[in-house]
C-alpha cells in the first residue's frame, strides 16, 4: 500500500481523469449519479477504548453528513459499513490502544496499516495508551487481557488526533484535510500539509507516545507555557496530579505512564508557525462545507 510519503509523486502519475472514476461507479452498480467530486476511501478500526472519539465524529452533526455525501466513501467501520475484513483505504481511523493479548486485535491494527495509505490515531488511547494503561497486570474484564499499547509500538502511524476524546472539529477538521492533501489542487494540498504537520510531528515523536508526568513536567510547566488550567488533573485515572496554588503537582510513584496529562493539556503541543496560515486554513474548511 502506498505510504503518506509518496501521495504526491504517485499521485501526478496515476490520477485518473474525473470522468473515468464517474463512468467506473456507474459501471460498478452504485447509486450515487453525479458524484460532486472524487471520493476518498476512509473507515474507522475500533480497538480497546470507550467509543468516545466515534460519538465526538458524529457529533459534527450535518457536517459529517456533507462529508460523507460529498467527499468520502465510509467503507469500513463495526457497525455503519457492512463489512467484516479491512479493505483498502485512503485514510484508516484508528481509535484505541491495543491489547498484546488479543491476537485479532493486534492483527487487525497490522492489517489497517497496511491496507491505508494515511494511518490517523484519534484519540488518547490511541496516541499515548491513556487510561487502557491502568488495565494492566490482570485488572481488565479478560484478566488475560494484561497489556494494552499504543499503535506506535505495533505500527508506523501518519497522524495523531490526541485528547480523550478530540473535539467534533478536531476529528472533521483531520478528515477534511486528509482529503485535500489526496485530491485538492496545488494551494489546497499545501494547506492541508500544513494543518496536518504538528499532527504527524506528533506520531513521529519519540517521547509522545510514552507521554507520562514527566513528559508534562519538562515540556510545558518547565517551559512556561502552563496557564493553570487543571485539564491535566481532571484527565489522570489514578490521581496522581493535584493542582496546588493553581499549578499541576505530580506524585511520580502513581504515574502510569498513560500519557493522559499531556494528551489533554492545551499548551502540550502547539505550533505558533500555523497562526499565519490560520485565516486560509479556517477559509478552507469553510468552502469545503459550504
Ligand atoms: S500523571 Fe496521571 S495522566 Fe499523567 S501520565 Fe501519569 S498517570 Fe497518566
Ligand atoms: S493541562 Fe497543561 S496548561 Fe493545564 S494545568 Fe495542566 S500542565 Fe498546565
Amino acid at each position: 500500500m502506498q505510504r503518506i510519503s509518496s501521495v504526491f509523486r504517485k499521485q501526478e502519475a496515476e490520477k485518473p481523469a474525473k470522468k473515468d472514476v464517474v463512468e467506473r461507479k456507474a459501471e460498478a452498480g452504485m447509486k450515487e449519479e453525479k458524484p460532486v467530486a472524487e471520493k476518498i476511501r476512509a473507515g474507522h478500526v475500533h480497538e480497546s477504548g470507550c467509543t468516545g472519539c466515534l460519538v465526538a465524529l458524529a457529533d459534527n452533526y450535518e457536517g459529517i453528513l456533507k462529508i460523507l455525501d460529498r467527499y468520502v466513501d465510509w467503507v469500513y467501520d463495526l457497525t455503519l459499513a457492512d463489512t467484516r475484513h479491512i479493505p483498502k483505504m485512503d485514510v484508516a481511523l484508528i481509535e484505541g490502544s491495543v491489547c498484546l493479548q488479543d491476537k485479532i486485535a493486534v492483527e487487525e491494527v497490522k492489517k489497517a496499516r497496511q491496507n491505508s495509505t494515511i494511518v490517523v490515531a484519534i484519540g488518547a488511547c490511541a496516541c499515548t495508551g491513556n487510561i487502557n494503561r491502568f488495565d494492566r497486570g490482570g485488572q481488565a474484564n479478560q484478566p488475560q487481557h494484561e497489556s494494552f499499547v499504543p499503535l506506535t509500538d505495533l505500527i508506523d502511524v501518519d497522524v495523531f488526533v490526541p485528547c480523550c476524546p478530540p473535539t467534533p472539529e478536531q476529528l472533521r477538521n483531520t478528515v477534511i484535510m486528509a482529503y485535500l492533501l489526496l485530491k485538492g489542487n496545488d494551494e489546497q494540498k499545501k494547506l492541508a500539509g500544513r494543518y496536518l504537520q504538528p499532527l504527524m510531528n506528533l506520531a513521529k515523536s519519540p517521547f509522545y507516545s510514552k507521554a507520562s508526568y514527566n513528559t508534562l513536567m519538562q515540556e510545558v510547566i518547565n517551559q512556561g507555557l502552563c496557564m493553570g488550567c487543571g485539564s491535566c488533573a481532571a484527565a489522570c485515572p489514578v490521581r496522581a496530579i493535584t493542582m496546588e496554588y493553581g499549578k499541576p503537582q505530580g506524585e511520580r510513584d502513581l504515574c502510569i505512564n498513560c500519557g493522559a496529562c499531556f494528551a489533554q493539556c492545551p499548551r502540550g503541543f502547539f505550533d505558533h508557525g500555523l497562526e499565519e496560515q490560520y485565516e486560509g486554513i479556517t477559509e478552507l474548511i469553510q468552502e469545503v462545507l459550504k
